[in-house]
């Protein structure tokens, strides 16, 4: 924060510059909130140095209470894996980048602008944001009012606010893009029209879930309305908790009762999704992600069993029978190569194509909302559910998806996507402003589609580059050489 006039973060970019323009000759400085893989990243990033001071790192910050932010920061808390990461040591830099860092600024000698990035917990931006100075170069994680999208209820309310709006200026038609989230109700506030709802038909099953929690916590699966009467009478009752909203909001859901299984079991899909701008919306999109299974076969028979039915890691870890070795996960490669192996490679691009559908509405549902700073950017972890017709599903959108590595390779996809997130966001000035494609992430949206480009057509064996979105989630992500080349390629250009 500057010592001089406070200027709201969101007014940033009106008059207020960093006068000395954005050249320097020294290291980048950054600050950290979490101790896992996102450090690990930073310090093994060559010439990037830690900001030393108290109160950088915080301690398991992902059980950290989502009320403590202030009333507004409710956003759900990340889901965190429960296992400290497999590696606390430092790994070196996976680009092989050894450039000097010429476009840095020097460094601001006051109080909060001597980094230069910072990688902050939820809670601390919403108690700072409002009145913090950031320089021209200054990035740091989060929009200031991420929980728009990210807390269960606020993110059904602005998808029907946007689907409602498609159908008033496009047609009944166009607004069936929008039905890859289940029908869900706030509770307290639309108890009545869900009780409608329940009664128009019987037999279904919902699920019940606190708006503002996670990993699975408070959630619970009924049929008959006398089950929530019951809740509502008892643990629904807030007065043992102090922390708790009086009374809690809830979502009441439909439950998709025909998941896609495997082996059986049900599973759900992470993927990474980076905005680093919602003015104009620029989207990129991971390749690499996972499944999540659960440990126990499915069955409609138990739906007070969470082992069957919820696919946290936070809550599967704890079932009896589950194997920490084999762990429950899949990665989205493996997971796209058995789903095109038994449906072919066209039913699997239709699938994948829908997850694309549900990040840009999902985004353009709150585009409009969000607090838009160039300085900030956001890496969501988007919760997919595959229905037995392979159609995607949209279950929650995480604004602080764990970084915490459950095993070996988990810790090296983590690694990976983050370590891109950095080469994506560029402090280091080595691209051109124009790839679409660095390390792992391509670009997916930039005020509009973005297509594929020759020679990167992997997943997409049928298409022309005219008609192929530069979407490759679940494809070959050999991001090492990618970005070999990719820094190759910038450099001559930049030369010439
Ligand atoms: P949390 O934030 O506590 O993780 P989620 O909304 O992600 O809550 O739900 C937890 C799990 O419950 C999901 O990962 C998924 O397996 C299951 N689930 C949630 N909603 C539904 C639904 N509508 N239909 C089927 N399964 C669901």
């Amino acid at each position: 924060m500057s010592k001089g006039t406070k200027v709201p973060g969101y007014m940033q970019g009106k008059g207020s510059r960093n006068p000395r323009g954005i050249i320097g000759d020294r290291e980048i400085r950054y600050k950290c909130s979490l101790q896992n893989t996102i450090l690990d990243v930073l310090r093994g990033r060559p010439g990037w140095q830690e900001v030393p001071g108290q109160n950088n790192i915080q301690p398991n910050v992902n059980q950290a209470n989502p009320k403590q932010a202030g009333q507004q920061s409710t956003g759900q808390q990340q889901a965190n894996t429960g296992k400290s990461g497999s590696g606390s040591t430092t790994q070196g830099t996976t680009s092989g980048y050894k450039g000097s860092f010429q476009s840095i600024p020097p460094i601001t000698r006051n109080s909060d602008g001597d980094w230069d990035f910072y990688w902050c917990d939820r809670e601390w931006l919403a108690q700072n944001y409002d009145t913090m100075f950031l320089y021209e170069h200054q990035k740091i994680l989060h929009f200031r009012n991420h929980y728009e999208l990210t807390r269960k209820n606020l993110m059904v309310k602005n998808l029907k606010r946007l689907k409602k709006q498609t159908e008033r200026e496009l047609g009944k038609a166009e607004g069936q893009s929008f039905e890859f989230f289940p029908t869900t109700y706030e509770l307290p506030s639309e108890y009545h029209i869900f009780v409608e709802e329940f009664k128009k038909n019987p037999g279904i099953i919902w699920i019940m879930k606190p708006a503002a929690r996670a990993q699975g916590r408070g959630i619970f699966l009924f049929r008959r309305l006398k089950d929530i009467t019951d809740w509502k009478k008892g643990e629904y009752q807030p007065l043992s908790d102090p922390n708790r909203e009086v009374p809690e909001t809830y979502v009441v859901q439909r439950y998709i009762e025909n998941p896609y299984l495997i082996g059986g079991r049900k599973f759900d899909v992470r993927v990474y999704v980076l905005v680093v701008s919602y003015n104009p919306l620029k989207v990129w999109l991971y390749r690499s992600g996972f499944a999540r299974f659960s440990n126990t076969r499915f069955s409609l028979d138990s739906i007070e069993d969470t082992y069957v039915h919820l696919t946290n890691v936070a809550i599967q870890k704890n079932a009896p029978d589950y194997d920490p070795d084999k762990g429950c996960k899949w990665s989205t490669q493996q997971l796209r190569k058995y789903l095109s192996a038994k449906h072919g490679v066209e039913a699997v691009k239709k699938a994948f194509k829908g997850i694309d559908n549900i990040i840009i509405k999902s985004l353009q549902s709150v585009q409009k909302i969000i607090i838009n700073d160039k300085h900030c950017f956001e890496m969501y972890g988007y919760d997919v559910l595959f229905d037995s017709d392979l159609k995607p599903w949209l279950i929650e959108i995480n604004a602080s998806p764990s970084l915490t590595a459950s095993g070996k390779e988990d810790y090296d996809l983590k690694f990976g996507l983050l370590n891109d997130l950095l080469n994506v966001l560029d402090l280091e000035n080595r691209l051109t402003g124009k790839e679409k494609r660095v390390g792992g992430w391509d670009l997916l949206w930039e005020d509009g589609p973005i297509l594929a480009d020759d020679g990167n057509m992997e997943c997409a064996p049928n298409g022309t580059t005219a008609s192929i979105p530069n979407s490759f989630l679940g494809c070959h992500n050999e991001r090492k050489r990618q970005l070999r080349e990719l820094y190759t390629a910038a450099q001559s250009i930049k030369k010439s």
